[in-house]
């Protein structure tokens, strides 16, 4: 239990809740219900339900055969591109949606950067009934008009976000101060970053995706530990649910990948372990990029859903320790990736997991190696991008 979350939100030296007096009963009340309902059967039978009926899970684990073979080694692929809404966000949606529901909340409010977070939220509020309100920074809400448009439909309300570089960091801004002055609603936070308790239940909602590649394993090679492990880092759920269950196995190399943008050292990246220091962002202590007066940097990605200026607490504490290795891609890189794995396996990628897919080609396998890669999302969103570049890279 060397990496799970302490008695006071920590992992290590990161985490903690940083936040205003205000929002500490918040997070108290959230810490106190997940404490009490997640590990009834009565919240399981419900949440795995939905998982099972509602999202599509198990999500399938597909032996890539021609990844592996030019890559040289067994290459798996967890598919969570095929859960509903796209990605694995729904995961976290559904299990906090469904605390807030316990906890007597009617009204939900969240942020989102490239939109898969709001439409997933907003996909989750109305089938409870409840009311939605997203914040999304106002260049993200130009450049991702088919996820606005998915979560009007779905009857949320899109805020803008104005402030600072109108993006992903700007609208997590404005909800958490939408938040301290309407402390009744309830913050459904996409990733494993923010204040305590929240890095750790939203690990504790995607940890069901390396439940299943654990059991999958063993139906498939009798041994329920790969040899790798690989996803792409924004916040990190994803990650830190493609990792969770095997945090322990010291034997399974863990390897996060960031988006270096275009490249670490120019200026314009998301690489925020290469380039970041010990800081505090959005209510816990974590890496971040920040300069020598504490401002953070503005990140760069092609990929909306990493261009994050921070990572979760989870991430900071395996990268200190060396548990996790992370690992980056470039702009380029990744939609060469993604356009292989399309070309090759039929199977269009999200963005974000093509910086995972990225990486395939810079780590020295073994042929016997059985290598997972977390598939987060599907490129549906991304289509626009690809095209752009598509004589380029096809
Ligand atoms: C949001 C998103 C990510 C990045 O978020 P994490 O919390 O780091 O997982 C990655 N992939 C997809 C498809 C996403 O939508």
């Amino acid at each position: 239990m060397k990496y799970s979350v302490d008695e006071n939100g920590f992992y290590g030296d990161f985490g903690g809740a940083f936040i205003p007096e205000l929002l500490h009963h918040n997070c108290d009340e959230l810490k106190a219900a997940f404490d009490k309902y997640f590990y009834t059967e009565e919240f399981q039978s419900e949440f795995r339900g939905l998982l099972k009926d509602y999202v599509g899970r198990p999500s399938p684990l597909y032996y890539a055969p021609k990844l592996s073979e030019k890559f040289g080694t067994n290459i798996l692929l967890k598919r969570e591109d095929l859960n509903h809404t796209g990605a694995h966000k729904v995961n976290n949606t559904i299990g906090q949606a469904l605390l807030a529901k316990r906890m007597g909340k009617t009204k939900i409010l969240a942020e989102t950067g490239a939109g898969q977070h709001g439409v997933a939220t907003a996909t989750i509020c109305a089938l409870l009934g409840l009311e939605c309100t997203v914040f999304m920074g106002e260049i993200d809400i130009a450049r991702q008009a088919p996820n606005v448009a998915r979560m009007k439909m779905l009857g949320a309300t899109v805020v803008a976000a104005t402030s600072g570089s109108k993006t992903l960091k700007d609208a997590t801004n404005e909800a958490i101060r939408y938040w301290i002055n309407n402390p009744e609603t309830y913050y459904l936070i996409g990733s494993v970053v923010g204040p305590h308790p929240y890095p750790a239940i939203v690990a504790e909602f995607q940890a069901i995706i390396s439940e299943e590649i654990r059991k999958q394993l063993l139906e498939k090679y009798g041994k329920e530990t790969p040899d790798y492990v690989i996803a792409c880092v924004g916040g990190g759920s994803n990650a830190a649910g493609a990792f969770y269950h095997f945090l322990d196995d010291e034997e399974v190399k863990l390897i996060a990948v960031e988006a270096a943008g275009l490249g670490v050292d120019s200026g314009e990246t998301a690489a925020t372990m290469q380039k970041g220091s010990e800081g505090i962002i959005h209510g816990s202590k974590t890496m971040l990029m920040q300069d020598e007066d504490g401002q953070i940097v503005e990140p760069y990605s092609i990929s909306a859903g990493l261009d994050y200026p921070g990572v979760g607490p989870l991430h900071a504490h395996l990268f200190k320790t060396g548990r996790g290795t992370f690992l980056n891609a470039t702009d380029d890189e990744a939609l060469q990736a993604a356009f292989l794995l399309t070309k090759e396996e039929g199977i269009i990628p999200a963005l974000e997991s093509s910086h995972a897919l990225a990486v395939l080609e810079k780590i020295d396998f073994k042929p016997q190696d059985i290598v997972v890669l977390n598939l987060s999302g599907r490129g549906d969103k991304d289509l626009e991008t690809y095209m752009k570049f598509s004589e380029k890279y096809s």
